[in-house]
């Protein structure tokens, strides 16, 4: 049995009152998160705190690297500008002007996610992105927080309140007609901030309306969540866990497959009876559990991680399913890894689990024309190159075929490199131009 756990969550307003912080931390280490935090998202819970985090091994352990922002994820430049105006002790509003600023100019918005948002008789649909033939993500406007902030995360513009950069949509109804008029798509894929968020309630409401349209091309659903690493009580004995593993049951009853895309970023979060029991509890329900993370520097950038992580998951009943590449984004500078040590991290790792781990797929950089994975680093005709290949492509005839980069040691992401053995252009590069130009419906 597991015991219950009152939510307490912690913000920039009263962490300081947090135990181990007045215990482990500096005065300079509480000033750094003032800073930076006033920046990027900070929010944590009692649960991250006293289960997660090793406060004997601050500032190294990685779920405190995970969740509390850190002096280097800002540039001197930017640290200095956020640290005056603090000084200042400017009114709110201009605060966030000079917030908002620096935030800009992290690049809020990676990879060109606002190409992707579909039109339906004339309204834009900015609740949804449609990239992916057979899927599409849909961003309920209840689920657009956290259990807690990962200080790593691309979707931190929807946290910290760049209104127009908000991708939310108040009803399911259009998402319905959507689906109905896109007979290509199978999946919808619930997504955040964080969908398990929300109460059974408000969840259902988007549930039902679905479920209900009993649409023939709906197959799968999927929930984007990060929940069992941050919350796991959602699942257990909050007081409506009950209910919410009783409407997966009914998804899965109507003959959905129902998926939980579970955050997991270290194994520590794989470890605790609360992440164990409400795993099993979810599974009881027939849904099933696929796993994934980005790499990063200070958090998983090693092998044993991720074979501790993917062997873990097997044995819980996870299917492991993604190795991302960090995007290019928010604190990028503090987290990226070389694309040519993430491979061989990939593989050290995926060479000592069994094959029922290596499901597993990637590294993957989630770029605008695709997903594109770093297959390995081969010499041809002595030039010596990055295989890669699309997992997923705006233009579903890209997936599959390998493609050459010239190799380059320090490139963190598809931006830094350059197509191999003479080429003008990577074989996608021509035709994408004329894509851009047709609306996505
Ligand atoms: C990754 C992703 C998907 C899902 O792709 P799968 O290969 O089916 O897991 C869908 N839409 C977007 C925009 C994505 O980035
Ligand atoms: S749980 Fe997901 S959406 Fe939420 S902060 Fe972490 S990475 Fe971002």
């Amino acid at each position: 049995m597991i015991e219950a756990r009152k939510y307490r969550v912690f913000t920039l307003r009263n962490f300081k009152k947090i135990p181990q912080v007045q215990t482990y931390l500096t005065e300079t280490d509480k000033h750094s998160i003032e800073v930076v935090g006033n920046v990027l998202p900070f929010k944590v819970n009692n649960y991250v705190i006293d289960e997660l985090i090793d406060w004997d091994n601050i500032p190294d352990d990685p779920i405190y690297q995970l969740t509390f922002p850190q002096r280097d994820m800002l540039s001197d430049a930017h640290f200095t500008e956020m640290e005056n105006a603090l000084k200042q002790d400017l009114p709110k509003a201009a605060l966030k002007l000079v917030a908002n600023k620096i935030r800009y100019e992290l690049n809020p918005h990676p990879a060109g996610q606002e190409h992707n948002v579909p039109v339906l008789e004339g309204t834009k649909l900015t609740g949804i992105q449609h990239k992916y033939r057979e899927t599409v993500l849909f961003f309920p406007s209840n689920s657009q927080t956290c259990h807690a902030y990962c200080t790593f995360c691309f979707r931190w513009p929807q946290f910290v309140g760049i209104d127009e950069l908000k991708f939310a949509m108040q009803e399911t109804d259009l998402l319905v007609e959507y689906l109905k008029k896109h007979r290509e798509v199978t999946d919808v894929l619930f997504t955040g901030g964080d969908p398990m968020v929300m109460s059974v309630k408000k969840f259902s409401a988007y549930i039902d309306p679905l479920l209900e349209a009993d649409i023939p091309n709906l197959k799968t659903i999927r929930i984007g969540t990060k929940a069992l690493g941050y919350w796991p009580y959602k699942f257990l004995t909050d007081k409506d866990a009950d209910e919410m593993l009783e409407l997966f049951k009914r998804i899965v009853d109507q003959g959905i497959h129902l998926t939980v895309m579970a955050h997991f970023n270290h194994p520590v979060e794989l470890r605790t009876p609360a992440v164990k029991a409400a795993i099993r509890r979810i599974l009881q329900t027939g849904a099933k559990i696929r796993t994934q993370s980005p790499i990063m520097k200070h958090i998983n950038d090693n092998a044993a991680a991720w074979r501790d992580m993917w062997k873990e998951q097997v044995q819980l009943g996870c299917i492991p399913y993604y190795m991302f590449v960090a995007r290019d984004t928010g604190a990028q500078d503090y987290f990226a890894v070389e694309l040519d040590r993430i491979h061989r991290i990939f593989r050290d790792a995926y060479r000592q689990v069994s094959g029922v781990a290596r499901t597993v797929r990637g590294p993957s950089m989630s770029t605008d024309p695709g997903k594109v994975q770093i297959l390995g680093v081969s010499q041809i005709h002595g030039e010596k190159v990055f295989v890669l290949r699309f997992i997923q492509g705006r233009n579903p005839n890209w997936v599959g075929q390998p493609f050459f980069a010239t190799y380059d040691p320090n490139a963190i992401w598809l931006d830094d490199l350059e197509p191999a053995l003479g080429r003008k252009q990577f074989f996608f590069e021509e035709e994408r131009i004329k894509l851009d130009e047709i609306p996505l419906n």
